[in-house]
């Protein structure tokens, strides 16, 4: 079975087990599909009954077909069936005729849970499958949802191990406890006396280190990848396009075959990449709608056709979305240039060497899919509070980005459509900037305290897991050096044998 090949070499051929075992593929491309399903308008229609877990395993059949489908089902049951907060994994809130698709019902709420939940489920399949005896050894630099997401998902797995990296400084109070509280033996948390950049760099160069590569063997481990350069989270998010559009249609909000517009807070564009996918596999929908934060590298490229990271770097209040150099966007190169494999390595070539790459106007047209807005940070605070002033709706800083750029997109008058504006965290993740753009008090108040605050002010629902977040004694804790992250995970491997 080969379904996949390479962004970056067309001779690669890869079966979708294989690419989610390793990751990466070799001379560091993306493993991307070479056509991507379609699903006709009957089989569309009657999607429309099943249940999110049951919709999970159909859509993702169709990529994953080396696995049965069986198989898939009993992977999407044990991500989805118990996990979740809510029925279905995911709600839908209209609020002055917009519809919120939230997606933090998950463990650690933010959207990477849908993702993160099932990839530990399909990666010890692909083993299995593919015959791979070896534990996974999973490195993570994180800035925030990602570590905490891949931590849960993993606690416990069989065969998988999870070292995270986070900048000492550089998370939240929140998501530093919410990672620090983590059980589970097989699982590893350390700050790393750097910044995010040093923490990313210093994983970038473990996970290509021979040596390191060596010696891991001999503990009987190899690594593997939980970032969203991995095929197996990128294909869950696709599902979530499609039980918004159905749930719209179910409530009445829209009539089936009716095109809609998605709008995404964007960082790494794994996100955004999914509804690429779900549009081309049929889903009606008109505008992908790119939001950005004041790093708007992105809202530039699908303006001008010119990527160009070479420019400042803002720390926002939306954290992961505060991204330079978007991956996936590698993925969506790919099929714009209708499978180029040597356009895209130019590409990437002059973007490693540059900082910069330059698509000519046929590529660039090929991107109507996507319209792109980007909300600096006072348009962000303010986003948040217009929603809560005049519907007492609370949003956190990544659904605020994308709300205001909604907003832009509207006067530009471009768009009468309905639009779903995908909500990916909870407003009680960010509770100092979220209570800051509302007008709450915040001085001389640690971030639980916040949170109270933030419940009782808006008596908006508040998880019990927050409530009770300060009260969890630690699970997990270490700090290293940036120098010092190999001899981390050697001691690591070294332990567990
Ligand atoms: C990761 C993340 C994003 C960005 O998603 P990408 O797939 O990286 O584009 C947006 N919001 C939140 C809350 C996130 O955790």
């Amino acid at each position: 079975m080969s379904d996949l090949t390479s962004t970056r070499n067309d001779a690669i051929k890869c079966s979708a087990a294989k690419a989610i075992i390793d990751g990466l593929a070799p001379g560091g491309g993306l493993y991307v599909p070479t056509t991507i399903p379609c699903i006709h308008d009957d089989e569309l229609s009657a999607l429309q009954q099943l249940s999110y877990s049951d919709l999970s395993a159909h859509i993702i059949s169709l990529f994953l077909t080396d696995f049965t489908k069986e198989t898939i089902g009993q992977c999407t049951r044990a991500a989805y069936q118990n996990s979740f907060s809510v029925d279905n994994c995911m709600a839908l809130k209209t609020v002055d005729g917009i519809h919120f698709a939230q997606l933090y019902h998950g463990p650690t709420y933010a959207f990477k849970d849908f993702a993160l939940t099932l990839l530990p489920h399909l990666l010890t399949e692909a083993k299995r499958m593919q015959g791979v005896d070896q534990d996974s050894l999973i490195l993570t630099a994180t800035s925030g949802d990602t570590g905490k997401a891949a931590l849960n998902g993993f606690a416990d797995i069989m065969g998988c191990h999870v070292i995270v990296f986070y900048p000492q400084y550089g998370v939240s109070v929140i998501q530093q406890k919410q990672m620090l509280t983590q059980r589970g033996d097989n699982l590893q948390v350390i700050a790393i006396q750097g910044n995010f950049d040093d923490a990313q760099r210093a994983v970038k160069a473990a996970l290509s280190d021979g040596d390191l590569i060596a010696q891991l063997q001999a503990y009987q481990m190899r690594f593997s990848s939980a970032n969203s350069i991995n095929y197996g989270r990128l294909l869950p998010q696709i599902v979530y396009y499609f039980y918004s559009y159905f749930e719209l249609v179910r409530q009445s909000q829209i009539t089936f075959g009716e095109t809609v517009d998605f709008v995404v807070p964007t960082g790494n564009f794994g996100n955004i990449l999914a509804g690429y996918y779900a549009k081309q596999m049929g889903l009606p929908i008109a505008n992908l709608v790119c939001a950005s934060n004041q790093n708007d590298v992105l809202t530039q490229f699908f303006t001008s056709g010119i990527y160009d990271s070479k420019r400042q770097f803002y720390t926002t209040i939306s954290p992961s979305m505060d991204i330079l150099v978007s991956s996936n966007l590698e993925r969506l190169l790919y099929h714009i240039s209708s499978g180029d494999t040597a356009k895209v390595s130019k590409w990437m070539h002059d973007l490693k060497n540059s900082g910069k790459f330059t698509l000519d106007s046929t590529e660039h047209a090929k991107l109507s899919d996507f319209v792109a807005y980007s909300a600096d940070e006072t348009q962000t605070r303010a986003a948040i509070k217009q929603l809560y002033d005049a519907h007492g709706y609370l949003v956190d800083p990544h659904t605020a980005v994308a709300y205001s750029c909604y907003q832009q997109y509207l006067s530009s008058g471009d768009s009468t459509r309905t639009a779903i504006v995908l909500s990916t965290a909870s407003p009680y993740k960010f509770p100092r900037s979220v209570s800051q753009s509302i007008g709450l008090a915040v001085n001389n108040h640690d971030d639980y305290a916040l949170i109270n605050q933030l419940q009782l002010a808006t008596n908006c629902p508040m998880p019990q897991y927050f409530s009770q977040l300060h009260m969890q004694p630690n699970q997990q804790g270490g700090i290293c050096a940036i120098d010092a992250v190999k001899k981390t995970i050697i001691d690591y491997a070294r332990s567990k044998r």
